[in-house]
């Protein structure tokens, strides 16, 4: 998902030794990042929206609740250079969170056409280089083979992501284990059960236009 970046890079504080793209800074907490570990948000046809395209002017966000639910209308106004009016941080997260779902799902597709997925609890095996999400609806037994891996949504949609039926579980191996915990974390930040319910009457723009570049 990065794009090579024309600026050089720059070294100031980080949370990374890898100098390779400039680091941008968090509007909520004002710490320096690789843009890996930010989200980009734009203003789209007056909307605050979750933009994963580059181009026009973007403000970032740590890929965490906290900085979401910290955003100011001001602090977005200066990195925006625009006035935002209407902040709704709770809708930001409904957007957040729905585009980590539709990311990690399609990096689970992505990874089975790379050869890189591999399905079903029996065949997985814990390794340090893979990422290992189970079905929210993975039985029992299948959670204690599998305890203390994260779980996602359900196995069917889970199979869905990779052309297949049902699945308990999918692994994912490098280069696209990074991507998909990346995704993972957004999607747990950005839930709770005050945000679905909000969710569910306030629908956020829908994200078709983010699907390619990355
Ligand atoms: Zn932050």
């Amino acid at each position: 998902m990065n794009k090579v970046m024309s600026r050089p890079a720059s070294h100031r504080e980080g949370d990374t030794n890898d100098v390779t793209s400039p680091l941008r800074t968090c509007v909520s907490c004002r710490r320096h990042r690789q843009p890996d570990g930010l989200l980009r948000l734009q203003l789209m046809q007056g909307s605050l929206v979750m933009a994963a395209k580059r181009g026009g002017r973007g403000a970032h966000v740590c890929v965490k609740r906290e900085c979401i639910k910290g955003l100011t209308a001001g602090s977005l106004s200066r990195a925006l250079r625009v006035p935002v009016a209407d902040l709704d941080t709770d809708a930001l997260l409904c957007d957040a969170n729905r585009l980590a779902q539709r990311r990690l799902l399609d990096t689970i597709g992505l990874a089975r056409r790379q050869g890189a997925l591999t399905p079903g609890v029996e065949r997985i095996v814990k390794r340090n280089d893979s990422f290992v999400v189970v079905a929210s609806d993975l039985s029992e037994r299948g959670r204690r083979t599998l305890s203390g891996v994260p779980s996602f949504i359900e196995g069917h949609e889970l199979g869905r992501a990779a052309g297949m039926g049902w699945l308990g579980a999918v692994s994912i191996a490098e280069p696209l284990a990074k991507q998909a915990a990346y995704w993972l974390t957004l999607w747990y930040e950005s839930r709770s059960a005050q945000d679905a319910s909000r969710c569910g009457v306030a629908p956020t723009p829908e994200h078709s236009k983010c699907s390619d570049g990355e």
